[in-house]
């Protein structure tokens, strides 16, 4: 079987699309670790993929699409695959269909996880990450035993750029506006399933869990 997960900047899809992936079997495969993985390759496709990540432009449709549905039509495991952060507009969804009917195969479902903004926004500018140690922290829902200050190692806690109400909510605008359509173009097909993503890691992933099971088939373990 071969699934989508959507979800928002924010909403824990990267945990989600690794529990998943392990309760049916399936290989995970992330957009980002792959054009990383593609990029240290060294391969003439990988220096394409260096050139624009290291001058932060976004890496084209064209090489993202040749990227990833090399892997998705050969994938190491039998069950096949979870794609986590693709397609993430409506060309790379008509590619990736394409691809996967010429070798007689289909997208099986697709998870969306939905969380409105403004926990998301709470929960990433609440957001302090220790610069020594990596430890990350939240204002309200972890916060260190002393205010601004690593717990470990005493360092002070930083309040990342990327981090503020204004960078988030950005993300997340441009985030819908370019799923919209992808989502629209699932719904369609009637291939969309929409799980709420604003509970606990656990409870989120049994939702999808059972949502996939009634959808396409049990899960192995
Ligand atoms: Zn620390």
């Amino acid at each position: 079987m071969n699934l989508v997960l959507l979800g928002p900047p924010g909403a824990g899809k990267g945990t989600q699309a690794v529990r998943l992936a392990e309760a049916f079997g399936l290989q995970h495969l992330s957009s980002g670790d792959l054009l990383r993985a593609e990029r240290k390759s060294g391969t003439e496709l990988g220096r394409r993929v260096a050139s624009y990540m290291d001058s932060g432009a976004l890496v084209p449709d064209d090489i993202i699409v040749e990227v990833i549905l090399a892997r998705v039509l050969n994938p190491t495991k039998p069950a096949g695959v979870l794609l986590d952060g693709f397609p993430r507009t409506l060309a790379q969804a008509e590619a990736l269909d394409k691809a996967l009917a010429n070798a007689s195969k289909k997208v099986d479902l697709v998870v969306s996880l939905v969380v409105p903004d403004e926990p998301i926004v709470e929960r990433i500018t609440g957001r302090r990450v220790c610069p020594t140690c990596g430890a990350v922290y939240h204002v309200k829902t972890l916060p260190p035993a002393k205010e601004g200050v690593c717990d470990k190692d005493s360092s002070a806690l930083v309040h990342r750029t990327d981090d503020t109400a204004e960078v988030v909510k950005e993300r997340l605008s441009a985030y819908h506006a370019q799923t919209r359509p992808l989502e629209d173009y699932y719904r369609g097909k009637g291939l969309m399933v929409e799980v709420d993503g604003t509970a606990d890691v656990e409870t989120v992933f049994q939702a999808a869990r059972r949502e996939i099971s009634n959808r396409v088939g049990e899960a192995r373990a």
